[in-house]
Parts: C-alpha cells; sequence; structure tokens
C-alpha cells in the first residue's frame, strides 16, 4: 500500500490535472462533464465528491475492475515490481501453479503470433471481408485483439516448438492435436477470438472459420487455466462498462459483442462455448 502511488495507479484509468497539492479528473465511477474525482498524494487516496466512490489504492482497484483483494495486491505488486512471495505450499500446489503459469505464457506467445497474422496482408484482406460483411469495422481487431490462423506457410506447431515452448502445452490447451502426419493445428483459416481473464489474460480462444456461417464458433478445450462453458467473451473489454451501468447486456454471440461495443453499448459479453439459452433465466 505505501509502495503504491495513488496518482500512477489512478492515472493508469483517468486523464489528471494538478490541482494546488491535488489531481483532478473526470470520475471514472459515473459520467460527469466537470471533474469532481479528486486524488490526494499525501493522503495516498481518491475520492469522488459527485458519487463517493474510490478509495485507496487497493480499494480503488477493487471498485473500478471488480478485483478481489488478492488481484488488487498482484495487480500493485506487477506494477510496482513488488515480488509476492508465497509461504506454505505443498508441492502439489506449486507445481500446478507452475502449470498454470507456463499455460498462461503459452497463450500469450500464441496471441500475439495469430495477432501477426492477421497483419498480414492477405490474411487481413480474407478476415476484413467476413468481418465488414458482419458490419464490423477495422477497429475491433484491435479492441478486441483479434487474429488470424493460416497454416501456411508457418504452422503454429513450428512457432511453438521454434519459441522453444511445449508442444504437449499446446495439446493440452486444444491449439494443437495429433494428426495423421504429426502434430498439427486445431485453427486452421479462421479469425481468432483470444477469450480474457477480468486481469487480461488471455485463457483460452475462440474462432470463427471463414468457411463456416458466420454464427458458428470454434472454442479451445477446457484446461487448468480454461472453461469454455464457463467463460464470456468481452468481459475484460466490458468490465469497467459493466461496473459503471451495474448491468450488462448479454448477446448471442462474439460477433454481436462487437457490433454492440461499436455502437456504444460497450456494457455487453456472449457466451463463447454454448447457445445463450443456457444463460436465459425464467
Ligand atoms: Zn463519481
Amino acid at each position: 500500500r505505501n509502495a503504491a502511488n495513488i496518482v500512477d495507479v489512478v492515472a493508469d484509468y483517468v486523464s489528471l490535472h494538478r490541482s494546488g497539492a491535488n489531481y483532478k479528473g473526470l470520475c471514472p465511477f459515473h459520467n460527469e462533464r466537470t471533474p469532481s474525482f479528486i486524488v490526494s498524494p499525501a493522503k495516498n487516496y481518491c475520492h469522488c465528491f459527485g458519487c463517493g466512490k474510490g478509495g485507496d489504492p487497493i480499494g480503488f482497484l477493487k471498485e473500478l475492475n471488480n478485483y478481489t483483494y488478492r488481484e488488487a495486491l498482484v495487480h500493485l505488486a506487477n506494477k510496482f515490481h513488488i515480488e509476492i512471495k508465497e509461504v506454505d505450499l505443498s508441492s502439489e500446489e506449486i507445481a500446478e501453479r507452475q502449470k498454470r503459469q507456463s499455460f498462461l505464457t503459452l497463450c500469450d506467445f500464441v496471441n500475439k503470433h495469430y495477432q501477426q497474422q492477421i497483419a498480414v496482408e492477405s490474411n487481413n484482406a480474407t478476415a476484413m471481408a467476413r468481418l465488414n460483411a458482419l458490419g464490423l469495422h477495422e477497429a475491433v481487431v484491435k479492441l478486441f485483439g483479434l487474429g488470424y490462423a493460416d497454416s501456411t506457410p508457418d504452422s503454429l506447431v513450428d512457432m511453438i516448438s521454434k519459441a522453444g515452448f511445449s508442444i504437449s502445452n499446446a495439446n493440452d490447451l486444444g491449439l494443437v492435436a495429433p494428426l495423421a502426419n504429426g502434430m498439427g493445428d486445431v485453427i486452421n483459416k479462421a479469425i481468432v477470438l483470444p477469450v480474457y481473464n477480468k486481469t487480461g489474460k488471455v485463457t483460452g480462444f475462440a474462432w470463427h472459420s471463414i468457411e463456416a456461417d458466420p454464427t458458428s464458433f470454434g472454442t479451445t478445450c477446457r484446461s487448468a487455466i480454461f472453461n469454455p462453458q464457463e467463460s464470456v467473451f468481452g468481459l475484460f473489454q466490458a468490465n469497467h462498462a459493466i461496473s459503471k451501468a451495474k448491468s450488462c447486456f448479454i448477446v448471442d454471440n462474439p460477433f454481436d459483442v462487437m457490433a454492440m461495443h461499436q455502437n456504444g453499448l460497450t456494457n455487453t459479453i456472449s457466451p463463447i462455448g454454448e447457445a445463450i439459452d443456457r444463460y436465459i433465466i425464467n
């Protein structure tokens, strides 16, 4: 708490201006036109005189990002380069944690690979033709971190091996699978949609095959870090808007989420591995 400077923490989300000994900005918790959100470096505290929300660096992050206390601490430790040492973990717990960490690292690598692929001209043309046909604009590619999978000339299997990652982990994550002539890519000729958790880490992927109809999506399999049946698409992008609105739209599929965002309805999410019917509560 002492190492986490409230001004640095808040400035990641709010544009701040100096005002005497304090800083001022537009409140991230309610809509306003004149700033009533005050950040005090001396008290290491922030407060909104409009809606009353705010707090110390931990409280601010919990409120803004719907973080648990632990998630807020981990966020601050990463930001301010503080090492977290956990005590009293069994060897199984340590192994489990290391496995999850190596899965997350691999997902991050794979995500970047697909994002590089969508920047390739021919892939970009194919992906944008499909997205445009659905009324989606270029901006969604960046906002949702979209990628493209095309196994020629560089297959994901080759890229993973070359980078020194474990093919067995990639198999566990459902990214590669044994084919007739060795390991091959599961996702091919498809727009790739990374599924981010609340803290912005990629835990799995959905994809839309260019050859399939516009509402069909595949997902990577259940793993130690991902459950497609329990994950939703767009939560990371919608998180702040959901907090602010205290409500959210649940739509049929990821493309609908993007269309809603594009039209300013940013508190929108969708299921990825299941039909929406499963979420309708009578
Ligand atoms: Zn406020």
